[in-house]
């Protein structure tokens, strides 16, 4: 056997078409086979002969600082598309449950400014980025957004957390279907999040903290 590293690309959840009520069969195959992959592959050629091949990508992000750029914007777009892909279904599931449920409302008032806060968060991030729910390491939720393909587990995040829900506000994401409407396509995420997906970063994060 050889020793190949960690770095998996995993297939997509579903089928092209399956999110067709929010993004086109094109775009999503476009983003997967084409941006993502792509991501995936420069992220495998960067980290080749290094330490970084043996690593947890949690532990590079830790470290993000120390490495070349080439690793944070392409290990970035290889992990937070991932993450984008499987907290979203179709059908979503309307709202969460149980104890994600309560730290949203304990943490934004109710759900629908917690929904109000992420969709800004993603509606007004400059440029290209995402936007995030994640829980810090006090245990606290907070939605924040980051530039181009960096994420809240980079040490160069302004704040730094457990993304447990994330949007894609690239163009690439959503100009087929919306053209420039960005605040369209960030409205009509909600109808295919993956709440299950969610809850359970959320459950497994607060065991990651508490350890
Ligand atoms: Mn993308």
């Amino acid at each position: 056997m050889s020793t190949q590293n960690a770095f998996e690309f995993k297939a997509l959840p579903y089928s092209y078409d399956a999110l067709e009520s929010f993004i086109d069969k094109l775009t999503v195959e476009i983003h997967y086979c084409k941006h993502h992959k792509a991501y995936y592959d420069n992220f495998i050629n960067a980290i080749k002969g290094t330490e970084m091949e043996s690593m947890d990508i949690k532990d590079i992000f830790r470290n993000m600082s120390k490495y070349p750029i080439a690793v944070k914007n392409n290990g970035g777009g290889y992990f937070n598309h991932t993450l984008y892909w499987e907290n979203m279904k179709s059908p979503g599931n309307d709202a969460p449950s149980g104890k994600l449920s309560e730290a949203i409302i304990k943490t934004f008032g109710s759900f629908e400014e917690f929904k109000k806060q992420f969709s800004e968060a993603g509606k007004t991030r400059f440029g290209s980025g995402w936007a995030w729910l994640c829980v810090d390491n006090k245990a606290n939720l907070f939605v924040c957004s980051t530039p181009n393909q960096d994420n809240p587990l980079m040490d160069i995040a302004e704040k730094q957390g457990i993304p447990l829900l994330t949007i894609d506000v690239w163009e690439h994401t959503y100009y087929l279907k919306y053209h420039n409407k960005r605040v369209d396509y960030v409205n009509g995420f909600w109808d295919v999040v993956n709440w299950d997906e969610v809850a359970k970063r959320y459950e497994n994060g607060l065991k990651s903290i508490s350890n």
